[in-house]
């Protein structure tokens, strides 16, 4: 069965190359031949025609740092103890679909709890739901300083926890060995944890191992790595690629250039959280947040400008980022702040994002032959505006693997929340008694 995709200005993302007159053709799964419109190969003409004229065509986006399990948490003990993990499945699988249609049709998850991102990717594999192509990673690997063991040691470790606390080379070992023998794709360690700009939660021992184990059973790592000594360790080790980098020194920045290392900042988590909420957080929690901010959009523009690779991801899965909202703000970000322009922003949520995803590499990406044919149609011209692609209205047609993606439920179907899937607050705020002590009751029985 073949699909010929034609009129539309084509962008193949393999470069900032526009055709403004292209098209794609499409064998089964994947594409045969991309290239201007009046090139398209002879055998062609049996394929069924779709028509993208005042179209741009271009490759599905891929969000290369997401948590499809994290349920849209709102708070840390939300994320981390509340819900059983069946229920995070089958909410995960639900949430998958949002994914897709916002134009994501590959995806990245590193770090969740135990086997919900492996059987959500492995269920849209074997057509039981629809939602991106998933590379995953298993539970992160933590130190107690480290993100992923960040409740008190007296709550104990829980099944599921997105973290997996690790307090010796022998647990890292073991950790990456079973995770790769369950099916991960990357695996995921955090060196650094929260509230700190310097500290790295874990040695370059414990690191080196890490990565040597991983590497020698055929996965690639990524980190965690916000404080300035967690990025240089990360560098040491050879690690495949970083995470955020927020605190990042210039020395460490000259080596990650040197080493070619990739950066995917994820920036719009703290973009969002700043936005989302600030009557929630206490003054000192919002000044971390912009700090933050601060420095990493200092240290990543003139990583930018250096070269590095920049992989766009949204962290899409907390509250601040529900799934199907902001996969394509980063872009917005890498542009406003980051210095880029925009066509070299959508390189890094397509061919750029494609090395983070390793179980298709080389499959998506770009609208090359060979490769599947995932692609959007879109009413507009991301290569010239970005937020475009934040725009659904604009969003014409999702392909994914050659076949055009349509809702199995409406889009916006409400989600209600379980019962006991949130912590239950008692009262606002303690109640203590007024002057005159407490506001009396109405009396029962209605004779006041
Ligand atoms: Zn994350």
């Amino acid at each position: 069965m073949s699909t010929l995709v034609t009129g539309g200005r084509l962008l193949t993302c393999v470069d900032e190359t526009v055709i403004e007159r292209g098209a794609v053709l499409i064998e089964g799964e994947h594409i045969a031949w991309a290239g201007r419109a009046e090139d398209v190969p002879l055998d062609a003409r049996a394929a069924t025609v779709i028509d993208a004229t005042g179209l741009t065509i271009m490759p599905g986006l891929i969000d290369a740092h997401m948590h499809i399990s994290f349920g849209e948490a709102r708070t840390e003990e939300e994320l981390q103890i509340y819900s059983p993990m069946g229920h995070r499945a089958i909410r995960a699988a639900v949430d998958a679909e949002k994914v897709l249609l916002a134009g994501v049709t590959s995806a990245t998850d590193p770090g969740g709890p135990r086997g919900i991102a492996l059987a959500v990717r492995d269920a849209i594999d074997a057509g039981l739901v629809q939602g991106p192509r998933f590379s995953v990673a298993g539970r992160q690997m933590s130190t107690q300083q480290g993100i992923g063991n960040t409740l008190p040691a007296w709550v104990g470790e829980l099944d599921q926890s997105y973290g997996a606390l690790v307090t010796s080379l022998d647990d890292i070992r073991q950790e990456i060995r079973r995770d790769v023998k369950d099916g991960v794709d990357l695996i995921k360690v955090a060196i650094s944890g929260p509230g700190t700009t310097e500290y790295a939660a874990m040695s370059l021992e414990e690191l080196n191992l890490a990565v040597s184990e991983a590497h020698s059973l055929g996965r690639p790592v990524t980190v965690h790595a916000r404080s300035r000594q967690s990025v240089s360790l990360a560098v040491d080790a050879g690690v495949d690629w970083i995470m955020h980098a927020s605190y990042m020194d210039q020395v460490t920045l000259d080596r990650v250039v040197e080493h070619h290392i990739p950066i995917l900042p994820a920036l719009t988590l703290l973009m969002n959280t700043l936005e989302a909420t600030p009557g929630y957080y206490t003054a000192a929690m919002l000044d971390g947040v912009k700090n933050e901010l601060d420095a990493a959009v200092d240290v990543l523009r003139r990583a930018r400008d250096a070269g590095v690779t920049m992989i766009a991801g949204s962290e899409s899965g907390f509250g601040m980022t529900p799934y199907g909202a902001w996969h394509a703000r980063e872009l917005q970000i890498f542009v406003d702040y980051l210095g880029m322009r925009d066509h070299e922003a959508l390189l890094c949520m397509t061919r750029n994002a494609a090395a983070a995803c390793p179980r298709h590499a080389g499959s998506v990406g770009t609208l090359t032959e060979g490769r599947f044919a995932d692609l959007l149609l879109i009413n507009g011209e991301p290569d010239r505006d970005v937020r475009v692609l934040q725009d659904p209205s604009r969003l014409n047609a999702i392909i994914k693997g050659g076949q055009v993606v349509h809702p199995w439920r409406p889009v916006d179907a409400p989600r209600r929340r379980m019962a006991g899937e949130s912590a239950r607050r008692y009262v606002d705020d303690v109640y203590r008694p007024g002057p005159q002590g407490a506001p009396a009751l109405p009396a029962r029985g209605g004779s006041a």
